[in-house]
């Protein structure tokens, strides 16, 4: 699926472009520059912004696609558009772009998805669906089970991030367990990273597209402007296309397996290292769920509430010293214990509220 396309040197299928289609002379400029790197397939530019607040630049509208088709077609790259309704589905078709991509706060409604479904229907466009802004896997393999009933024959699936609820150096939360979720769920169905919208930041483009190619991803998305500090939307984030060039040299290209016959035969032996410290680790969580079950019988048994927050305070304030004091990332420790401390929690509450049957029966 995704070989017919990934035809640069690297085999990565990269879609560069900026945020924003501003002017005819804005997209060409840029995709010239992005086509001399000779490692880009996709121009991308989008025309119809959805914007988290009003009076925002909202994109150009339907004039700018016909700039984006002349812009690929002068560069010889492929186009691509952001569509959010059947309007702009047809509007994209007629116009002969090349593929059409949703966007992460279309992917979230399923009314939208399947009107862009219906308006696509049998013409057979790539369409690349990102995942949607709030951490859900069922809503994006959704997205991507439309379009793929629709009778689109080319789909990839784009990692954006997700929203954050907490303060964060990325603009968005990268999750990357959701993506390995989704490569689970759907066995074969290429992942690009769209480095920009989680980065929110041009700073952060390297680490994160190193990272998603160290995850075995398929490709990237980088947003690029030809003066990205006079960008209407996102200027942070894009980078020139002179940057772009750099960006991808620099990024070290991984193969997912290794036939070598020494690498094979260590790694399985470090693999059976690994399953029996994972062995150990979960008899150790059983034998900690068995104490944590007779202090719920006793606190049920004194009347005694689940929860005391001084101990749970003192827990956090002795185990992730210790954690690190071993060689463990801080914050690592102190997620674990939050999932330790939870479900210690949900057990204890199950004790507590447990109706023996003998006193079920009676009160019938
Ligand atoms: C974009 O690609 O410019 C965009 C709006 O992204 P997202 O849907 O990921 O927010
Ligand atoms: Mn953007």
């Amino acid at each position: 699926m995704l070989n017919k396309w990934a035809d640069n040197p690297d085999g990565l299928l990269v879609v560069a472009g900026p945020c924003g289609a501003e002017s005819p002379e804005q997209l060409l400029q840029t995709a010239r520059g992005i086509a001399a790197t000779g490692k880009v397939q996709f121009l991308r530019a989008g025309i119809w912004k959805p914007r988290t607040r009003p009076d925002s630049f909202e994109g150009m509208g339907e004039v700018a696609l016909k700039w984006l088709k002349e812009a690929g077609e002068e560069t010889g790259l492929k186009t691509t558009v952001e569509v959010a309704n059947a309007r702009h589905t047809e509007a994209a078709l007629k116009a002969g772009i090349d593929a059409l991509w949703i966007g992460a706060r279309t992917t979230v409604n399923p009314f939208y998805v399947q009107e862009i479904a219906n308006a696509l229907m049998g013409s057979g466009i790539p369409v690349m669906v990102k995942n949607p802004v709030n951490p859900e896997v069922g809503l994006w393999m959704g997205a991507i089970e439309r379009m793929a009933k629709a009778g689109s024959e080319k789909l990839i699936a784009i990692h954006r991030g997700f929203s954050n609820y907490s303060p964060s150096k990325f603009r968005n939360n990268p999750h990357w367990e959701i993506v390995i979720e989704l490569k689970r769920r759907m066995t074969g169905i290429p992942v690009i990273c769209d480095v920009s919208h989680i980065a929110g930041n041009r700073l952060y483009l390297k680490e994160i597209a190193q990272r998603a190619l160290d995850l075995d991803m398929q490709g990237l998305m980088v947003e690029t402007h030809i003066h990205p500090s006079q960008a209407l939307s996102d200027a942070e984030q894009q980078i020139t296309p002179a940057e772009l060039h750099l960006l991808l040299n620099e990024l070290i290209i991984r193969k997912p397996n290794s036939n070598d016959v020494i690498f094979k035969s260590t790694l399985e032996d470090l693999r059976r290292q690994i399953d029996r410290v994972d062995y150990e680790l979960i008899q150790i969580l059983a034998a900690r769920k068995s104490i944590v079950d007779k202090i719920g019988e006793y606190k049920r048994d004194n009347y005694v509430t689940v929860l005391q927050l001084e101990r749970w305070e003192q827990i956090l304030k002795d185990r992730i010293p210790f954690g690190i004091h071993h060689g463990l990332d801080g914050d690592f420790v102190h997620r674990l214990y939050e999932l330790i401390h939870n479900e210690s929690l949900r057990l204890q509450n199950a004790i507590l509220n447990e109706r023996k049957p003998a006193e079920g029966l009676n009160n019938e």
